[in-house]
């Protein structure tokens, strides 16, 4: 990091330190606006009110991000806090991902707290009953119009599988599942991508609920890859 970049980040650290007072007396002068509105104002989407919709809204985040453009790290996302998530959380979609720590969902699709439901693991699968149900919990209670199981580069878990190492301990639980989804993949890449797609067919057979409401077009479960050199976001 040089110097300019330090600074910067430093300058941006100690404003958004002073963001919450000014959000707080913003929010006891003026009258209260919609979350919507608040989106318009920061130039992100409305919110989503389709599957295809969802999806979209988390590309043109990602877009921005890759860009160095996100417009939501500002005053207008506190506001947001104090304006919606107080009552309740509404999140428009959800991300299973690695729980690698490079990818913090709501910054990589440059959303606002409340709009992501997220279930993390490393590898970013969903094999426990406990991880499928809170999936479901995001489509059944919250209403989330789509699920995006994000692979991403360089991912440990699957270079492990991969590599057919052998960690031991309970590290090798998620190696034995993730193997047996990427059989006859020529690198890592082509493993992270086969790995995702085998998600997505373990979560619509281990989730009946999910599955039928793919079916009722309420809801999609779509698959992407994340590359982290480039902060690129595609969807397979
Ligand atoms: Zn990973």
């Amino acid at each position: 990091m040089n110097n300019s970049d330090r600074e910067f980040r430093v300058s941006r650290r100690a404003a958004l330190g002073a963001l919450p007072v000014v959000a707080l007396t913003a929010a006891a002068c003026t009258s209260r606006r919609s979350p919507d509105e608040i989106r318009k104002e920061a130039g992100t989407q409305t919110t989503p009110a389709t599957p295809q919709a969802a999806v979209d809204a988390l590309m043109q985040g990602n877009a921005r991000f890759a860009e160095s453009n996100p417009q939501i790290r500002d005053a207008a996302e506190v506001e947001i806090l104090w304006t919606e998530i107080t009552s309740g959380q509404t999140p428009f979609a959800m991300v299973l991902g690695c729980a690698d720590s490079r990818l913090a969902p709501e910054i990589v699709f440059d959303q606002f707290v409340g709009d992501i439901f997220v279930v993390r693991e490393a590898g970013n699968i969903a094999e426990s009953p406990t991880n499928l149900g809170s999936l479901e919990y995001g489509q059944a209670v919250l209403q989330a119009k789509a699920l995006m199981v994000l692979g991403h580069s360089g991912c440990g878990a699957v270079q492990a599988a991969f590599d057919d190492a052998k960690p031991g301990g309970n590290i090798q639980s998620i190696v034995d599942v993730i193997r047996t989804g990427i059989v006859g993949a020529k690198d890592l890449d082509d493993a992270i991508v086969r790995n995702v797609k085998a998600v997505m067919q373990r979560v619509r057979k281990g989730s009946p609920l999910l599955t039928e409401a793919e079916r009722r077009g309420d809801f999609a479960i779509v698959g992407a890859f994340y590359d982290i050199e480039s902060a690129r976001v595609r969807l397979l």
